[in-house]
């Protein structure tokens, strides 16, 4: 998609300033280092592709949007613990803003009680062969960051764990970010082989 990233499409309110602390931000960092390795992480329309989140007892912890998910720091995370689709706001704690997809992963955490982690990456290898792997895809395309995109995401990925954003990216989920993330791999992998 041709369009240039102009930031978040929704207005945050921060409790407090400072970051989630847990042990599966090191796991997030280390699939960041990695995924930019293979090129699934590309910085792209004026921002950074790609975004990571997991559920806590809070809500979901999700990398910060803009920031480069190859050299990812603890700072770079955010706390959601409220997501208002309808007036367009996420309240959360943090120093930086949530990734401008954070409403794609809400409607997951929200709808997938099965789903604890879910990864979004721009894998192009997938995107242009999505036919020939007969993977799940969206609908259609949609402007990034809007609830239209993540109610799409939401309704053709049904009961699967991983689906192709047309035009745009793929999105794995898991019961664990090892999970998610194994699925990217094995996708990037059929994709690159095929
Ligand atoms: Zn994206």
């Amino acid at each position: 998609m041709e369009e240039k990233y102009v930031g978040r499409k929704f207005r945050t309110e921060f409790r407090s300033d400072t970051p989630p602390e847990d042990s599966r931000i090191y796991e997030i960092i280390d699939l960041g280092m990695r995924f930019s390795k293979m090129g699934l992480l590309p910085a792209e329309k004026g921002g950074h592709a790609g975004n990571f989140s997991f559920r806590n007892n809070r809500g979901f912890v999700i990398t910060a949007g803009g920031v480069d998910k190859g050299s990812l720091k603890p700072n770079d995370f955010v706390q959601v613990l409220r997501c208002n689709t309808d007036i367009k706001k996420v309240t959360a704690e943090g120093s930086k803003q949530p990734s401008s997809e954070t409403f794609a992963h809400h409607l997951i955490y929200s709808e997938r009680l099965d789903v604890n982690a879910v990864i979004h990456v721009h894998d192009s290898a997938v995107l242009e062969k999505m036919d020939k792997l007969k993977i799940k895809k969206t609908e259609k395309r949609h402007p990034y960051g809007t609830i239209e995109l993540a109610e799409d995401i939401l309704k053709s990925l049904g009961k699967a764990k991983y689906i192709a954003v047309r035009g745009h990216g793929v999105i794995a989920v898991g019961k664990s970010l090892w999970e998610a993330g194994k699925l990217v791999e094995t996708w990037h992998n059929a994709a690159v082989h095929i």
